[in-house]
């Protein structure tokens, strides 16, 4: 098939036009969520604009096979494999057992994604379900040659490689200080750059989830699970490997390494990777502890698909600063979209030869890569074209299949029509008994209130203008 669709290949430095190792199908891996705390806004914008690469994919016509692995196990508080485990210290901060807080940040994460409108890989594998893969690619990379162990784990030797700095060609000592938190040094290391491949020291005695290994009672180093969890679902060779930028190095640095040695070939050709959202005072992070959560907005009134909008304003490479005055704007500006294309009449004939010219046009504004915004102001241009609102509106439902805005979804003027006047002061009544609540610091009563309105098919909504309800199927 053609292949229109270009975006910035971390591994080549530069825009590279896609070509999948298959005709027509593409193999993609995501790095999943660490799930010891809530996703931040900043973990969402990378999972957002990879979720546009995904949809991109497939518009174009691509049958896309996607897997995402969940971190609950391995990931200590620095990436360079020193520090607590983050699983540990999220358990120990709820006074939980392990599997709990991943089951619960799990959900919640997926909840997010629902909202954000991020469609679900076809795969999500959690880590502890692949102990068995991740010792078999440990043993293999022993008796290769790469690697070794010492003091009780099982390190990775980086000096076994004719490159192992394959992201870039900044120094070793550059490339550190973009490692995630603190950095501790490891004596066990024969190389400064080594990392673990399975931990059995005893610093980790608590650690709650440990497994047999041939080299004792341990768990999987953070970095092994990728590699294994996609060699599981996508075979020995793989098109587009995703992450934030702060995967590049050492996470996917260290992916590549062991997944190459251990197969012996080249094993991605593509690694697409999203810069940070940043607050005022920098880069967002879940270490940090105080951070922004997709529920906070939307508790200050924001619709998450405005957050899906606001990162779609902006390109994937650039860092992007959040504000609530952009926030504010972007608001304004989608929900005056949505009802010009609410607007829009639906009777009439598609004109066929404006539609796909139309398409066509949205397929090399979003393909150049992956230029969002360019895609949204195809949008506006549509809505001003000389062409029928039939047309319109079927090219920007057809958009809408890679924005995921809901650009086509909004809920007419008189949603609540047809509501008798004694239903509507019940609703009324009860909001304010909710506000009543709430103002009381009863969030239980609040709660039971707006569960018993769903129950009756009322679904209410705090705004900042307001408490506001609607139907609901
Ligand atoms: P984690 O749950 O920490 O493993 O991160 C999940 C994903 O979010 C990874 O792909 C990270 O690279 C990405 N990420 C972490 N911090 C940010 C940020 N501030 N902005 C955008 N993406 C981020
Ligand atoms: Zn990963």
């Amino acid at each position: 098939m053609e292949n229109r669709i270009s975006f910035f290949n971390t591994l080549t430095r530069k825009v590279d036009k896609f070509v999948p190792n298959e005709d027509g199908k593409v193999a993609m891996y995501t790095c999943g969520p660490t799930v010891y705390h809530y996703a931040h806004i900043g973990n969402l914008r990378t999972y957002i604009m990879e979720d546009i690469l995904v949809r991109t994919l497939r518009y174009a016509g691509y049958d896309v096979k996607r897997v995402m692995n969940i971190t609950d196990v391995g990931h200590l508080t620095s990436d360079g494999d020193t520090g607590e485990d983050k699983m540990l210290k999220g358990a120990q901060r709820e006074h939980k057992t392990v599997l709990e807080i991943a089951k619960f940040y799990t959900d919640a994460f997926f909840a997010d994604c629902a909202k954000l409108n991020i469609v679900t890989p076809d795969v999500v594998e959690p880590a502890t379900n692949c102990i068995d893969e991740f010792i078999k690619v440990v043993s293999a990379l022993i008796d290769k040659g790469f690697a070794y162990v010492a003091g009780g784990n099982v390190y990775f030797d980086t000096s076994k490689l004719d490159d192992y700095y394959v992201f870039s060609s900044q120094s070793e000592k550059e490339l550190m200080v973009g490692v995630r938190d603190d950095v501790e040094e490891d004596s066990n290391k024969k190389n400064k750059a080594d990392f673990v491949l399975w931990f059995t020291k005893s610093k980790f005695e608590n650690q709650e989830l440990k497994w047999e290994s041939p080299w004792g009672i341990g768990y999987p180093g953070w970095h092994i699970e990728c590699s294994c969890i996609s060699m599981k679902h996508l075979g020995d060779k793989m098109d587009i490997h995703c992450g934030g930028v702060d995967n590049i190095f050492p996470h996917h640095t260290n992916e590549i390494a062991q997944s190459e040695a251990y197969l012996g070939h080249k094993w991605c050709n593509y690694w697409f990777h999203v810069h940070h959202l940043n607050d005022r005072s920098g880069k967002m992070s879940k270490s940090k502890g105080e951070f922004l959560t997709l529920s906070l907005l939307m508790e200050k009134g924001y619709n998450p698909l405005v957050y899906r909008m606001f990162c779609l304003q902006s390109h994937y490479r650039k860092p992007l600063e959040f504000s609530y005055e952009i926030m504010d704007n972007t608001t304004a500006a989608y929900n005056k979209l949505v009802k010009r294309v609410a607007s829009l009449s639906k009777d009439g004939e598609v004109d066929k030869a404006a539609f796909d010219d139309y398409k066509n046009r949205f397929i090399d504004a979003i393909g150049n890569d992956i230029n969002t915004a360019s895609a949204i102001t195809l949008v506006y241009d549509v809505l001003s074209a000389d062409i029928s609102d039939a047309t319109k509106y079927a090219l920007i439902e057809s958009f809408d299949e890679v924005l995921g805005l809901d650009l086509t979804c909004a809920p007419s003027e008189d949603t609540n029509a047809g509501v008798d006047k004694e239903l509507e002061d019940y609703i009324l009544a009860k909001i304010e008994e909710r506000k009543a609540a709430k103002k009381e610091k009863d969030f239980a009563k609040a709660d039971a209130i707006r569960d018993e309105l769903l129950g009756r098919g009322i679904a209410i909504k705090d705004t900042r203008e307001g408490t506001v309800w609607e139907l609901v199927k």
